[in-house]
């Protein structure tokens, strides 16, 4: 079983001046690299990143192919600007916009149908935290989102993202994302079998910058990063996908 290492920037409603550098920076490397744009950037990036080893993702979608959705975008639209990946129920969906799990897992069904890879967002709060919860919650965000879902498995990626360490400066120890990485694929082998599961990259979310990648990625069940902040750092970006880089054999 080999799982690729995959870096991926979440810009969310930010840009970066210039991606020629994370282009240049991403040649001739093992690591996969992914970014996602806001959504009325995607045909520029589409064009930028055409034969490049960056892939495009989007940062959200509706479960719906049309209809009375003001402002949402479905999968017929992202198809047309290239994008390969979708993320869904990231935290601030969930928190600010009020997204559910039984939404997400919509998402998620219509997006592996369409032919996505679904990159899925599961974190827990700090309240949650500190009355020994997370597992359970995880578990639940978990099994509503993948509920469902028969075909096109090997297309879904995780990202463990708990809520008290995106946008905060404090990662999650090693330790402790590892912990809740075998939790993940436990659950995963229940719902899909352990073939399945041990293919699944689950991604680490929070906080994530050039000087904790390495010891994040040290773990067995961390197969990447889902990165905010330093994704909008050309040069912070570069120096996580050269360190990810140089710890696949
Ligand atoms: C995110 O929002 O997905 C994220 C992980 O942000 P940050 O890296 O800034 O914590």
């Amino acid at each position: 079983m080999t799982r690729r290492t995959l870096i991926a920037g979440n810009w969310k409603m930010n840009l970066i001046d210039n991606i020629e550098p994370v282009k240049k920076g991403c040649l001739k490397k093992k690591v996969d690299v992914l970014v996602f744009p806001p959504f009325t950037h995607l045909n520029t990036f589409n064009e930028l990143l055409k034969e490049s080893c960056v892939m495009l993702g989007a940062q959200n979608m509706h479960f719906a192919e049309k209809g009375a959705y003001t402002g949402e975008i479905s999968a017929k639209f992202l198809m047309q600007f290239g994008v390969e990946y979708v993320l869904v129920g990231h935290s601030e969906r969930r928190h600010i916009f009020f997204e559910q799990d039984d939404i997400i897992g919509k998402k998620m069904s219509s997006g592996l149908a369409n032919g996505f890879k679904m990159m899925l967002c599961v974190g827990e709060v700090l309240e949650e935290r500190s009355k020994n919860k997370h597992k359970a919650v995880i578990e639940n965000q978990l099994k509503i989102a993948l509920a469902g879902i028969e075909n096109n498995l090997k297309n879904i990626i995780i990202a463990y993202e708990p809520v008290w360490a995106i946008g905060t400066g404090n990662s999650a120890t090693p330790y402790d994302a590892e912990d809740m990485h075998q939790h993940i694929r436990t659950i995963i082998a229940e719902i899909f079998g352990r073939n399945i599961s041990n293919e699944t990259l689950i991604l680490y979310g929070g906080s994530v910058n050039e000087s904790n990648i390495i010891e994040l990625l040290r773990q067995d069940d961390i197969d990447g990063a889902l990165i905010g902040g330093a994704s909008l750092k050309n040069e912070s970006f570069i120096k996580i996908i050269e360190s990810a880089d140089k710890m696949i054999i």
